[in-house]
């Protein structure tokens, strides 16, 4: 059977997304993936460009290209129709002034419904402009999964009223897809990330039967949603033989249906249009000058343009040509992070005022149960001061884990494989058999060991595989190398000694620590893995106060063959992995004594007798011919002549310290 599809209908962009089992049996895995158009694009702008008449012909224009088109020609480009979905004019009154088309309400005896009227007259449906996007995406699908798809999961917000989800089943049977289940955006948001799977399915599958609370963040380009979910543990899966999910209740929702991402963009445009006037229309008094509209929409994309490099960086260019009455000049200027957040921060006050709301509209159905978990959606969670300002309100570290734009499309997906394991419509085949009970037995451990990789491309192990979850675990590094101001860190996953051999996770660095000798640096990471497999590392260098941080859902996928195979490969080469292992950290540790050594030597190697000189140097050169061996090829040294090796040049420089300290201690007194 085809699979069924998951689509996040969001109102600027929609997506499509397919999740596929990988492996059989007790371990078998939900792999969601989005499905990207014939250009490798995984947003579709949720825009449709008709000819300007009738007599014209042709087909509408979908996504990009009609997006592209929208401000040449306004009153055919139909964007944000969702705001239209099963709506009358009335309901729709406070989105009009935001629409460059024309909305009217027809009458037809049964209903009153909004419609849109394009300048020749044609009136359309919301539903047949939203089928319109729906039908790419069905072909998008069917072409790059091979098969027809006519079934699918589609996405709506939590506040969505029937007469809105029956609007947009209709489009999608419009559109030749049979939908098969509405889903609320938060919820599918959570199930994206595993949370209330109850076997199989991405990340680590809880065996935890307790209820949980989680929160929904979604800030998009032009709408904020906060939802409080209940998490209820559902069905086993015994029945059918597949993982189910949980129920999902949407206790609150809260929100702002004219607050996004686009505000804080325009926030910014008023701060350079201000200084536009200032600079070159010899505006003192505050009023800003009128821009022609190229002007203004080329400050609206540098204005875009700064914030999301802002998400990433301390600082982005700003450069744009003005026509003022005084000539041609160029604004030019630098804005800061530190600026956007003052810019965005009243924006984003309005989000978290939201979310009390919510948490306070839930309250007696949380029945004193705290929120476990808070999930970030939306391409505007990217701002580093929307997710400080998120973790800060619950006292939690939000999931970031999945792509923001992508997590509702993903988790609409899983819900559709879900589906069809369960036999819904005509599916119910294709699907491995799970035993939820065997399920549940192996899920609620982790399947492998979780680290770093350390100097020489080493793997140390924070968590041990097998660990029951949550688990936490801390160790502390420093670096291997002079004046290093970043810290590059890798996070694996597996059994093997050496990092090549294990699965990356990802990777982040920790920048712009003060330069310090090897060694100096103390590097404190943490690992943590939550109730829903949900892996959060940090790292944070203690003397300067840096941290960075990544979060990973550690299982993705992984089937209980790779597990299996993972562990059956460490067994075979256990021996010489562990070898190797040894060698590479002594040859780190070895480097860095050589080092500090040499130097001390050249410094205080006058104040050692020549006996005490002859015995370090003979020790130096005999490390050193180890280390430049291991370093052309581990198997060339035994492990345990290195040890020896060091270990005598550990000893024959005790002299060669406690002079150094002492002609240290001399320099620092007065
Ligand atoms: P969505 O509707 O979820 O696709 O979100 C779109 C909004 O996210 C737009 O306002 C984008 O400018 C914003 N956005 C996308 N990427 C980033 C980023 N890296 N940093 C800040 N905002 C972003």
């Amino acid at each position: 059977m085809p699979p069924i599809i998951g689509i996040d209908l969001g109102t600027t962009n929609r997506l499509v997304a397919v999740a596929s089992w990988r492996g059989g049996g007790v371990g078998a895995a939900l792999a969601p993936r989005v499905i990207p158009d014939a250009q490798g694009r995984a947003l579709l702008p949720s825009v449709v460009r008709y000819p300007e008449s009738r007599d014209e012909g042709g087909s509408p224009i979908v996504g990009h290209e009609a997006r592209d088109q929208a401000i040449a020609n306004p009153r055919t480009t139909i964007a944000s129709v969702k705001r239209l979905m099963g709506r009358s004019l009335a309901d729709a009154r406070a989105d009009l002034p935001y629409l460059s088309y024309e909305v009217v309400e027809v009458d037809d005896g049964r209903s009153k419904a909004a419609r849109l009227r394009l300048p020749d007259g044609r009136l359309l449906w919301p539903q047949e402009v939203s089928a319109e996007i729906l039908r790419t995406l069905r072909e998008q699908a069917s072409a790059a999964l091979g098969v027809p798809i006519t079934r699918a999961v589609v996405t709506v917000p939590a506040y969505f009223d029937e007469a809105q989800r029956q609007a947009t089943r209709d489009a999608g049977r419009l559109a030749g897809l049979d939908v098969v289940r509405v889903v609320a955006e938060p919820t599918a948001a959570a199930l994206a990330y595993g949370i209330g799977l109850r076997s199989g399915g991405i990340g680590l599958p809880i065996g935890d039967s307790t209820e949980q609370i989680i929160a929904v963040y979604d800030l998009g380009g032009g709408t904020f949603d906060a939802s409080i979910l209940r998490v209820v543990p559902g069905g086993s899966g015994l029945q059918t033989g597949a993982p189910t999910a949980d129920i999902f209740q949407v206790l609150s929702t809260s929100g702002d249906t004219h607050l996004g991402g686009d505000d804080i963009d325009h926030a910014l445009v008023e701060l350079f249009t201000r200084e536009i006037g200032e600079r070159f229309f010899g505006g003192g008094g505050g009023s800003a000058p009128v821009l022609p509209p190229e002007t203004r929409s080329g400050l609206r994309d540098l204005a875009e343009r700064a914030k999301v490099r802002l998400s990433e960086h301390e600082s982005a260019a700003v450069r744009i040509e003005i026509e003022a009455p005084t000539g041609s000049h160029t604004y030019e200027r630098t804005v800061t992070r530190t600026e956007l957040e003052a810019v965005a921060a009243p924006l984003l006050d309005r989000t978290i005022e939201a979310c009390t709301r919510a948490l306070r509209d839930a309250k007696r159905d949380m029945a004193g149960e705290p929120v476990s978990c808070v999930v970030l959606v939306g391409g505007a969670t990217r701002m580093p001061l929307a997710r400080r300002r998120v973790g800060e309100l619950f006292g939690l570290e939000p999931y970031i884990a999945l792509d923001p734009d992508q997590v509702v499309a993903l988790g609409a997906a899983v819900q559709g494989a879900i589906l069809s394991g369960a036999g819904v419509g005509r599916g119910g085949t294709g699907v491995p058999p799970v035993s939820a009970q065997a399920g549940a037995l192996l899920l609620d451990v982790l399947p492998l060991s979780l680290g770093i990789e350390t100097a020489g491309g080493a793997f140390a192990k924070l968590i041990m595989r097998n660990s029951t979850v949550p688990a936490r675990a801390t160790e502390r590094f420093s670096t291997s190398v002079d004046g290093q101001t970043s810290i590059k860190l890798h996070v694996l996953q597996g059994e093997r000694e050496m990092a090549a051999d294990c699965r990356s996770l990802g990777v982040f660095h920790l920048s712009g620590l003060p330069p310090m000798p090897a060694g100096i640096p103390k590097l404190r990471v943490e690992f943590a893995v939550d109730v829903n497999g949900v892996l959060s590392v940090s790292a944070v260098e203690e003397r300067s106060g840096k941290r960075a941080g990544l979060q990973v859902v550690p299982t993705h996928g992984l089937s209980r063959e790779e597990v299996e195979r993972i562990e059956a490969e460490s067994f075979e080469h256990a021996r010489e992995d562990m070898d190797r292992h040894r060698v590479v950290d002594l040859l780190a540790n070895a480097k860095l004594d050589l080092h500090w050594i040499t130097k001390q030597m050249d410094k205080h190697g006058g104040l050692l007798s020549g006996d005490e000189l002859d015995r370090l140097r003979a020790a130096t050169a005999l490390l050193r011919d180890h280390i430049d061996k291991a370093q052309a090829d581990w198997r060339a040294v035994d492990a345990n002549a290195f040890h020896r090796a060091k270990e005598d040049l550990d000893k024959s420089s005790v002299r060669l310290h406690e002079v150094s300290i002492a002609a240290s201690l001399r320099e620092q007194s007065p």
